[in-house]
């Protein structure tokens, strides 16, 4: 072992021994961490200064307890966290996660990506990520606005347009920012609209975020393609998922002369070799919270169900996996490699694990990690908060341009660093170390704090 990976080894085994028991934080640490060596032996001075130490450490963990009456009557009692890591950059702003596996090991790894995602996207946003291990499934209105206006009650002393902006992740779309302002606006007297993001349109809110992760995705893969030479026209395109992230996935693809012919949930999936058929798929997910399995239930001939095995199974020439972390295991990789995908870009937080990543690296299949191809949806909340800072609004087709002009900024960016790093053509490693630079910069300007 070199003398630079035994540094990025011992920096390792003190961040497993400093947080015990947190599986997905060490992996994404890892997973970054194997990048830096390149880094670390050219610019010795980011190690000398603790960088990297301080880098894994967040400024502030909060873990609240988040009382709550169902419609029974009954008393409840959720965990709530809020992680604001780095504010090198700019205030911690990363979105909430309502969903029962959530403790502090999922957010700060969260957290910790999303450091590096928001310094990619160019724009003055420190990294955070919160939520709670409460369900939002099967939930009445009335349950999931009292449980917001809990988890506000604790969160709001804790935000600010200067300070923390969060915004939705798995579990938390615009009916839960809704509540959530409500009660923030309510407990500080204050019509603060930049202290949350992904607001509605008719109260802050900007065009495009709804879909500037899905689309964002599809924009970064149209330049992946076009380095190659090539473009969407006709290619499967195999899409996990059927949320905020999938659904708007899938539209952009399909604008951009894609075929999307599978999608899922955590029950299983559905392929459709036709096409998937949005408007039918947003109706059952998006207005009627339904199933996918509805889906192929009203496609009768068309689509079929699968509820058993992996998406991954599906022959794709593109695979963007857009559900949640570790989904795409070392085995769903070898068949993706086996079937002769060419591109995986994650519209999810880390939905390949470790050895999926480097079954990509040893094969030909160009791999985008979620930290530069889902940035869209944080650089997007970001324009939300320049509108709300100027009280301006701009228009759809204003913001879908700009959001476009970020994402082949980032794609650039992740190719000029692979290069100049020696890895031409690797999106992970110029990801990490073109978002770690920049923040690294910034800490170090700002003296130890
Ligand atoms: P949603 O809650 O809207 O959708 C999540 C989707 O993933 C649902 O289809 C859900 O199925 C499925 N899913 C969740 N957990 C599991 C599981 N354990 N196994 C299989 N499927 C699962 O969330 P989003 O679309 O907002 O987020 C999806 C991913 O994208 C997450 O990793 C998130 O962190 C990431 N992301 C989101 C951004 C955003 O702007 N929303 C920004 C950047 C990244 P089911 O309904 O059955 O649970």
């Amino acid at each position: 072992m070199s003398k630079v990976d035994e540094t990025v080894q011992d920096l390792y085994d003190e961040v497993v021994a400093r947080n015990p028991g947190e599986a997905e934080f060490h992996q994404a640490v890892r997973e970054v961490f194997d990048s830096l060596g390149p880094v670390v032996a050219r610019h010795p001075h980011y190690a000398d200064a603790g960088i990297i130490e301080r880098l894994c450490e967040p400024e502030r963990q909060i873990i609240f307890r988040v009382p709550w009456v169902d419609d029974a009557g009954r008393v409840r009692i959720n965990r709530g966290f809020r992680v604001e890591f780095n504010s090198a950059l700019g205030p911690y702003k990363g979105g909430l996660r309502f969903h029962p596996s959530v403790y502090l090991g999922v957010v700060k790894f969260l957290g910790f990506e999303q450091i590096f995602k928001n310094a990619l996207t160019g724009l003055p946003i420190g990294g955070g990520k919160g939520g709670s291990d409460f369900d939002p499934k099967g939930r009445s209105d009335g349950e999931i606005m009292r449980f917001c206006q809990s988890f506000m009650t604790e969160l709001y002393r804790h935000l600010g347009e200067h300070t923390d902006v969060p915004a939705g992740d798995i579990g938390v779309g615009g009916r839960e920012i809704g509540y959530l302002f409500g009660q923030y606006k309510r407990i500080t007297n204050r019509y603060e609209s930049g202290v949350l993001t992904g607001k509605g349109l008719s109260w802050g809110g900007s065009q495009v975020r709804t879909e500037a992760t899905g689309y964002g995705v599809a924009f970064f893969i149209r330049e992946m393609l076009r380095a190659r030479g090539t473009d969407f026209d006709g290619r499967r395109v195999v899409v996990s998922g059927s949320g905020n992230v999938a659904l708007y996935a899938i539209e952009k693809v399909h604008q951009l002369g894609g075929r999307v012919i599978a999608c899922s949930d955590s029950a299983g999936y559905v392929v459709d070799e036709e096409g998937i058929d949005l408007d039918l798929l947003k109706q059952i997910k998006g207005v009627e919270r339904g199933r996918v399995s509805d889906y192929a239930a009203l496609r009768v001939g068309a689509a079929r169900f699968v509820s058993s095995g992996s998406i991954w199974d599906v022959p794709t020439e593109i695979a963007i996996p857009c559900a949640t972390q570790n989904e795409l295991t070392e085995a769903d990789a070898d068949r993706l490699v086996g079937n002769g995908c060419a591109i995986v870009a994650e519209g999810a937080n880390m939905p390949a694990t470790r050895e999926a990543i480097k079954t990509f690296a040893k094969s030909t299949v160009a791999f985008a990690p979620g930290k530069a191809a889902n940035a869209g949806g944080v650089a997007t909340s970001a324009l939300e908060m320049q509108q709300n800072a100027s009280r301006d609004s701009w228009s759809f087709e204003y913001t879908e341009t700009r959001l476009a002009d970020i994402m082949r900024g980032i794609h650039e960016n992740c190719l000029r660093t692979a290069d100049e790093y020696g890895s031409p053509g690797d999106y992970a490693l110029g990801a990490n170390i073109a978002g770690f630079t920049h923040v690294a910069d910034a800490m170090l300007a700002l003296g130890v704090i």
